[in-house]
């Protein structure tokens, strides 16, 4: 795989020229504005937790493809620099998969690494999605020593940008997620892998004290306005290549940042209806896998209140799932322009995907698609078979799969992988961080 390099192209010097900035943050709650200068992840203002979002002052979707990667959409994204990178989503009529279903129209966002569709995300998931204006956004805000917390495939994805890119990374990474850490590049000193015995949670939890210590800065997740704008490039892409917003919409989520971005995204195409009149929604269809389903429960019951749920049961439910990514505890559900709004505004859908479900999906869509696929996106496949069955879907209808993730087998045929080694392992989320930085050499 080729070398990756920092780009000397930016986009913000060019409009920074014109009128300060191509976009600033406001508050979805109190409406606060703020230019984008310090990563800001929350209003100063005291009020209910609610997510901050950029306004571009382009109101059309203007892609440069003289830019690499997903930089392509620059003008709709939080960053500064673009960095060298080929990952982005691609889109494609499905034919076979169709056919099976009786969709005449069923598209495809691929995200992953397909080079006979010149797709080449390789991390093989989207959270590469993330991982690139993330970082280009640390790096314009003068930031360092990035923290991020993962299952696995934000882990590769960040490890993968920042080492190709010697940029500071401290990942904390829940032990099961370890073997997903292959790197496409050379591990760089710069990536420190910090694993710990638990589940995603307990990873999360470390990782919210590492970076609330001095010279650290919390990624943020959801939170972060360029991580749910870096993945809300799929329905982008999506756009351009039906030359409309799409009536439905399919994600098996976990966190549901993506389904958010997907819908942050609906919002910006149909702003002065270069896609569709205004109040067009793309109906999002999410599915998480059985029996760990606890957004899928309390959309059910309407609610708007996450409950907090029992840690026993969720550990035990969580060890039995096939899609270990779709394990977040705490999703940002209640979060004002969170996931609640999101299946409130779109009229929404919640589906519960077994793990025989799953993998019959799975096969199913490498047989006809001629692609492996990774759990969580065959979970998505799954939701898409019972929305079939269960007569949701008009055959006529505009539909968009995300394959969240896939090609992992066909990358494994052309590149020779490295693994990342843990600098740390730890027993106790509790642990004494000082203990930790000195280890870390930090
Ligand atoms: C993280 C992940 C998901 C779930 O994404 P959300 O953040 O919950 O929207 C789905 N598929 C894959 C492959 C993932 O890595």
């Amino acid at each position: 795989m080729e070398n990756k390099k920092l780009d000397t192209r930016t986009i913000t010097d060019l409009k920074e020229e014109k009128n300060g900035s191509h976009y600033h943050l406001y508050c979805l709650s109190c409406g606060k504005e703020y230019p984008d200068t310090s990563f800001r992840l929350n209003c100063d203002n005291i009020h209910e937790p609610a997510f901050l979002r950029p306004l571009y002052s382009e109101t059309r979707l203007k892609p440069d493809r003289t830019l690499p990667g997903i930089f392509q959409f620059s003008n709709w994204l939080p960053v500064g620099e673009s960095l060298t990178g080929d990952g982005k989503s691609i889109t494609y009529k499905s034919e076979k998969l169709a056919s099976m279903l009786g969709l005449e129209n069923l598209f495809i966002s691929f995200n992953g690494y397909w080079p006979e569709r010149d797709a080449f995300m390789n991390t093989c998931t989207f959270k590469e999605l993330e991982a690139f204006p993330v970082i280009s956004r640390l790096l314009k805000s003068h930031k360092s020593n990035l923290v991020v917390a993962s299952a696995g495939n934000t882990a590769r994805a960040f490890a993968n940008v920042c080492s190709q890119n010697s940029i500071p990374l401290y990942l904390v990474v829940p032990e099961f997620g370890i073997d997903e850490l292959w790197l496409t590049t050379e591990p760089n000193e710069h990536v420190k892998l910090i694993v710990v015995k638990g589940d995603y949670t307990d990873a999360i939890m470390l990782a919210d004290r590492l970076a609330s210590e001095s010279g650290f800065t919390a990624e943020g997740g959801a939170k972060n306005v360029a991580r749910r704008d870096g993945m809300g490039t799929t329905v982008l892409d999506a756009a351009l290549f039906m030359g409309e917003v799409p009536d439905h919409y399919f994600q098996a989520i976990g966190s549901g940042t993506g389904a958010i971005a997907a819908w942050e995204s609906n919002l910006k195409l149909v702003q002065n209806g270069q896609f569709g009149d205004e109040n067009k929604r793309m109906k999002l269809h999410l599915a998480q896998n059985i029996p760990f389903t606890p957004i899928s429960q309390i959309w059910r019951s309407r609610s708007k209140n996450f409950p907090s749920l029992n840690d026993k049961v969720a550990r035990q439910q969580i060890e039995k799932i096939y899609a270990k990514v779709l394990s977040n505890r705490k999703p940002p559900y209640s979060v004002k322009g969170g996931l609640y709004d999101s299946l409130t505004d779109t009229n929404g859908l919640m589906y519960e995907v077994s793990n025989a479900e799953a993998l019959e999906a799975e096969a199913i869509f490498e047989k006809l698609e001629g692609i492996d696929i990774v759990p969580a996106a065959s979970v998505a496949v799954a939701a898409l078979i019972q929305a079939v069955e269960q007569n949701r879907l008009d055959c006529s209808d505009t539909i968009l799969l995300n394959v969240t993730g896939g090609g992992e087998k066909r990358l494994k045929k052309d590149v020779s992988l490295r693994y990342l080694q843990p600098s740390i392992v730890i027993d106790n989320p509790d642990i004494d961080l000082d203990f930790v930085i000195g280890v870390l050499g930090v």
